[in-house]
Formats: C-alpha cells, structure tokens, sequence
C-alpha cells in the first residue's frame, strides 16, 4: 500500500488534504544554539511554530513540507511536537542545502546516499522519523564538483527508495535547466522531480522550458513580494493553468514559522507579506479572481502534492 511518511508516522495519502509543498519549520545556524543555548530557547520556538501552525491549518492546510535539512537545521523532535499540537502533518526532508557541507568531500557519492537513505528507510538519528523526500540545490549554471555529488546522491536515493526530489533552483540564473539536465543524465525519474523557487520569475520560455521535461515547477515563494511581487506571480499561475500545466503546478510560499536567519521584526521589515497562512488566505481567492477555475487550484493544492508525496 501507497503510503507517506511524516514526523508522526506513516499515513494514507488521502490523509494528506491541502498540503503547502515547500515551507519551513524552524531553520537555524548549525553550531550556535549548541554554543550559545540562550540563543534557540528551543521551548519557545516551538510554541511560536504550533501559534503559525494553528492559524495554517485554520486557514484549510492539512499537511506542510518541511524543507529544513540537516544543514540548516532540522529537528525531527521539534517537527513531530509541532504537528501533534497543531494538528498538521509535518513531512521532513532529507539531502542537503545549497551550500554543501565540506564534510561531503570525505565521503563518496555512494555513501553520501546512504546517510539520506537511512533517514528515509530507518529514520533520523534513531528517533524513527523518517524523511519524506530528498532536495538537491543548485544556485549557479556552473555547479561545483561537490554539488554534482549531491545531485547524483539525490538521483540515487529517488532510485533507491522511491521519494521524490525536490529542488532549490534560482530562476534568476536559469540554474533549473542545469538541475533537470543533471538529474536526467544520472538517471532521475523527472517526473517525480520538482523545480523549487522556479516562480520567482514571470519569464514563460523558461517556466515551459522546464515543464516539457515532465517535472513539477514550484511557483513557492508567493509573499515575497521584494523578488516578485505577487500580482505578477498570480498572473504566471493563471497564464500556465490557461495553457493546460496544471497538474505539473505546486504552490507554496517557502516562509518559516521560526527562522534563525532573521528576527521577525526584520521579517516584518523587509517581507511584511511573508507568511505561511496567505497562500490560502489572500492567494488562492485572488488566483480563483484571475479565473484560474476551483479545480485547478484543488488539483495544485492537493492532488499534485499528493502525486509528488506519495512514495509508488
Ligand atoms: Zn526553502
């Protein structure tokens, strides 16, 4: 039986519901909480995740996908304490961040699987959580030795366990195109594939340029109006439903319930629209405003993830 994992456990894909398919949880700086405790009051911040949480899902979200990987933060515990208290499927995320670790150049690509492998089959650091999905980032047209690796190992465990792939790509560079023909050259099945951030442009060429390979573009940065403003954004969802890619469309927004990146007053200050609960709130009625009809919202909100999510 088709099922997906989550922070509280493996559960029926049609349990899943509207989902948020790239957001995060609680991002923070590795080394600092662990040097200076008084930095991530660990206690707080996850009653600051439940209080964003909560409002999410009274906003008509079921599940959110956690794109915090070990790198910049994850924390199985926090993930499965905040969705039993909110009531919100957590999915967790294995692989790594755009910036690879250098630990990555002791390893081979095959052992650098294994280890993504592990918290996909056994869990995270023997808590039993698994990860639900495996990311591989590409910031740059000219990848490093060390990203090649990490895309290759992404490509592996998708081979391996069946998890989908899911990206973080700048569609200032165009690094989307360089991704998907990495991954195709090492064997990825694209269509289990998503090309994250892809939305932070309005350019078409290039948004169905990457939707021909058959994967998944994520229009997910929605309130992160100082990159693209989000009239712009919603009037590229409504032009690539009219030319019939809604089920290669997934829509988040890419915001944190805690970041270590920034306070929330600098958040206030330089993204004052960034928030988890607008995708639903604002988003969706103004994209059903556009005419992008009710189907195709439900289709990108809930059945795309679920196609994404679920492990064959
Ligand atoms: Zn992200």
């Amino acid at each position: 039986m088709a099922v997906v994992a989550t922070a509280t456990g493996l559960i029926d894909p049609a349990s899943l519901g509207r989902v948020l398919p790239h957001e995060h949880i609680a991002t923070r700086i590795l080394g600092v909480a662990e040097n200076w405790p008084t930095t991530f009051p660990r206690d707080t911040v996850i009653d600051t995740c439940v209080a964003v949480l909560e409002r999410v899902r009274d906003s008509g979200v079921d599940t959110v996908v956690d794109h915090t990987t070990f790198d910049i933060g994850r924390d199985p515990q926090l993930l499965a304490e905040a969705s039993r208290r909110s009531g919100v499927h957590i999915v967790a995320t294995t692989g790594v961040w755009v910036k690879v670790p250098r630990f990555f150049d002791t390893t081979t690509t095959e052992e650098m699987a294994e280890l993504f492998t592990q918290d996909i089959e056994e869990g995270i650091a023997g808590t039993g959580i698994r990860a639900g999905i495996v990311k591989a980032c590409l910031d740059v047209i000219e990848p490093t030795p060390l990203d090649r690796k990490a895309i290759e190992a992404a490509a592996i465990v998708q081979r391996r366990t069946g998890v989908a792939i899911t990206t973080h790509t700048s569609a200032q560079t165009q690094s989307g195109r360089v991704m998907v023909e990495l991954l195709a050259a090492v064997g990825a099945d694209l269509s289990r594939v998503l090309v994250g951030h892809a939305g932070d442009t309005t350019d078409l060429d290039y948004l169905t340029a990457l939707l021909e390979t058959g994967c998944f573009v994520g229009l997910d940065r929605f309130g992160v109006q100082a990159i693209l403003p989000d009239p712009d954004r919603i009037s590229t969802v409504a032009e690539l439903v009219r030319q019939g890619w809604t089920s290669q469309l997934l829509l988040s927004q890419d915001a944190s319930c805690w970041s270590g990146w920034r306070t929330d007053a600098q958040r206030q200050q330089q993204h004052p629209t960034w928030d988890m609960a607008r995708l639903t709130t604002e988003i969706l009625p103004a994209l059903a405003d556009a005419g992008v009809p009710q189907r195709d919202i439900d289709m990108m909100t809930i059945d795309n993830p679920r196609r994404l999510l679920t492990v064959p």
